[in-house]
């Protein structure tokens, strides 16, 4: 998906998740203003700072207990920040409830709020330096990872397969002719060609595969535990499918436009010894050579014969 300044939906979600926690931020400290302030001032302390559910009605916990994207719910830090945040108001109602009492609150009582403090915003600045990090491994257009987090995902995938002596395949995958729909229909119709190719890349394959982008309209997947021959097979599949029909899109002046795209595939794989660089280059020269061969096919690079 693709708004209409060009970003991917995945990196608009992103950057909506972190305005919503940066305003979270600010209401937890207005909410913290407040409530010092009657401290320190002797003023009355309303209901709403010492019932029990209290955590659930300020203006952080409205934020926390809304809705969420996956990409805020699914970080570790979320359920450990929302077990803070009521530990926070624990430490802060008792704070409270003995100064209303008009009873000594003791050093320990402050310390121990203070410390909730400190551990409540290290956790809300952890999820949202998780969230940037996400934001940074994303490709800003088609919303899959950028070359830098793939290379990072392979590497680990490069460990995984080591340990277990495995073998997981590597594909490089170029668009053809991918030019002339810049020259035919415009940049921002090829905009939209890219977004939805790698869209299609990423419904095709199976949900622990994962795809990258390598360059402008080249793409490299990871398909773990796939032998070459299997990812081959996956790739034709694709190849075929994606010769077959032709995409529909919005040109310039709304016009509709139907274009009808190929891809060249160059398979190879890492395994114990063949480490990613090497995966890389010799995917790459797959892909070449379903290039020089005809375009729209899939070659595969076999260690140990040294051939395409
Ligand atoms: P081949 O079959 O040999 O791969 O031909 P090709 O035209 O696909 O390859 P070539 O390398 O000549 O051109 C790639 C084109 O991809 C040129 C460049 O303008 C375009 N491109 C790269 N990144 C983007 C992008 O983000 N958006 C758009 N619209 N075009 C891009
Ligand atoms: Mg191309
Ligand atoms: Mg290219």
């Amino acid at each position: 998906m693709i708004s209409e300044s060009g970003q991917s939906t995945v990196v608009t979600q992103i950057n909506n998740d972190i305005i919503a926690i940066n305003s979270a931020v600010l209401m937890h400290s207005q909410w913290l203003a407040v409530w010092n302030k009657k401290l320190v001032c002797g003023q009355p302390i309303t209901e709403a700072f010492v019932q029990s559910d209290a955590y659930k009605h300020c203006g952080f916990g409205l934020w926390y207990y809304g809705e969420h994207s996956p990409f805020t719910k699914d970080q570790d830090e979320f359920p450990r920040l929302g077990e803070l945040h009521i530990s926070l108001h624990d430490s802060v109602r008792l704070v409270v409830l003995k100064a209303s009492q008009k009873q000594a609150i003791t050093p320990e009582d402050y310390d121990n709020f203070i410390a909730k403090e400190i551990a409540f915003t290290a956790s809300l600045v952890s999820l949202r330096d998780s969230l940037f990090g996400q934001l940074y491994s994303f490709d800003y257009l088609t919303g899959v990872y950028n070359r830098q987090a793939f290379y990072s995902l392979l590497e680990r995938e490069f460990s995984r397969i080591t340990r277990m002596s495995g073998v997981s395949s590597i594909v490089m995958v170029d668009l053809d002719y991918f030019k002339k729909v810049n020259d035919l229909y415009g940049h921002q119709a090829g905009d939209k060609v890219l977004t939805y190719f790698a869209s299609y890349l990423k419904d095709s394959l199976r949900p622990y595969d994962s795809i990258g982008r390598y360059g402008g309209e080249e793409f490299l997947l990871c398909l773990p535990d796939a032998k070459v021959d299997d990812a081959k097979a996956i790739m034709e599949r694709i190849r075929e499918e994606l010769a077959a029909h032709s995409i529909d899109i919005v040109g310039p002046n709304n016009q509709p436009l139907s274009i009808n795209i190929t891809a060249s595939f160059g398979v190879s794989s890492i395994s114990k010894g063949h480490p990613t660089s090497e995966a890389i280059e010799t995917a790459d020269m797959a892909m070449y050579e379903a290039k020089s061969a005809g375009r729209n096919q899939v070659k595969t690079y076999q260690y140990g014969t040294g051939e395409v």
